[in-house]
């Protein structure tokens, strides 16, 4: 039997290993945190969530890897949720070593930690009503920010960065060639780092990349709306027109980061979570097919006008909506509106002119 506490190191060849670093309480179960040998000593892709049975288990991993967390020399980080970032600033006050982000995570990250929680809850419940939740669920957001409650959430002080990843460019690691791609969709400044030498098994294929939750092998990573309480838009709300949330077209860039890892053509996929794998066309192209079909169906919900909420409502969850809790009903929304976002720009959906709060109706071909 397995334990939690059991980093289960795998060693992947070429100076690279995975471990198995726990998330408490999450069907995830686990991320896969990397360590690559520099010539300046080991590097970690992600680190993983902040809680203490996964620290120890990240330090036995390491050690596990013939290193001491001591020694790290670095930490490149694929996005900023609390699952691959958590464990940052641990890491680098047990070793000294600097921590790199895309610049659009590290915005998300200074913001985290400046803003006040009660403008988080005002942020949030804006947002919602905006999207047409029942006044029964945006409640309790009101209430929390009047209150002045503290959210009891990790990673509300996550690290700030010392580097930046730049897109494009061959990260400076001696004696390693890995270049940042930036593949925004699941957060704005997700990267995977593509490895450029061959594969330690010769198996075919341009390398390997460390992919975080951009390409996984069974599950397909949440897109919903960049959240961004700065945003204008979305914190300026007035009695005739509603708050309404900018936050991109995260689907459509999801969407053409996946094509873009996808031409890469690598040999072999090193996720963040689940397993490696090998099929990283195949499973580009599953991916495609899957949005492509979900959207279909959307724009078919889309026959009558729904807000983003009714539209979340009828679409197809792992469970009945009635079964699914506050927390991810909101996640929920956010999803809905990304494929409404999605569907505009499509021109497959519109705005109903003068709905408020806004509904979206099926247009087009
Ligand atoms: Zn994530
Ligand atoms: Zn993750």
């Amino acid at each position: 039997m397995a334990q939690a506490s059991e980093a289960r190191v795998i060693a992947h060849g070429g100076g690279v290993w995975s471990m198995r670093v726990p998330i408490p309480d999450n069907p995830l179960g686990y991320t896969l945190v990397h360590l690559m040998e520099t010539d300046r000593g080991p590097v970690l892709i992600d680190t993983g969530w902040d809680d203490p049975g996964s620290w120890d288990t990240l330090v036995a991993g390491i050690a596990a890897c013939g290193a001491e967390v001591g020694d790290v020399h670095g930490v490149l980080i694929t996005h900023h949720h609390p699952d691959h970032h958590g464990l940052s600033a641990k890491v680098r006050e047990a070793s000294g070593a600097w921590i790199a982000l895309h610049d659009a995570d590290a915005d998300v990250v200074r913001r985290t930690r400046e803003h006040a929680p009660a403008r988080w809850y005002g942020y949030m419940a804006d947002k919602l009503a905006a999207a047409g939740a029942p006044a029964e669920h945006v409640a309790p957001l009101l209430a929390a920010r009047d209150a002045g409650r503290t959210p009891r959430l990790p990673g509300l002080a996550p690290a700030l960065p010392d580097r930046s990843i730049v897109p494009g460019e061959l990260l400076p690691l001696a004696g390693r060639r890995l270049r940042a791609i930036w593949t925004p969709g699941h957060t704005p400044g997700h990267v995977c780092l593509h490895l450029e030498e061959a594969h330690p098994a010769g198996l075919p294929g341009h390398g390997r990349l460390f992919s975080g939750d951009h390409l996984l092998p069974g599950i397909t990573p949440h897109i919903g709306l960049y959240e961004d309480p700065d945003d204008a838009t979305a914190v300026a709300p007035s009695p005739s027109s509603r708050p309404r949330p900018s936050g991109g077209d995260p689907l459509g860039d999801y969407l053409d980061s996946l094509e873009r890892v996808g031409r890469l053509g690598v040999a072999e996929v090193l996720p963040a979570h689940q397993h490696a794998f090998t099929e990283a066309r195949p499973r580009v192209r599953e991916l495609l097919t899957h949005h492509e079909e979900r959207l279909t169906q959307l724009r078919t919900l889309l026959t009558e006008p729904r807000t983003p909420w009714q539209l979340a409502e009828h679409m197809q969850w792992n469970r009945p909506w009635a079964d699914i809790p506050y927390g991810s009903r909101n996640i929920a929304v956010s999803e809905a509106e990304a494929h409404l976002r999605r569907l505009v720009k499509l021109g497959r959906a519109e705005a109903v002119a003068g709905s408020d709060p806004v509904t979206y109706v099926a247009c087009g071909a």
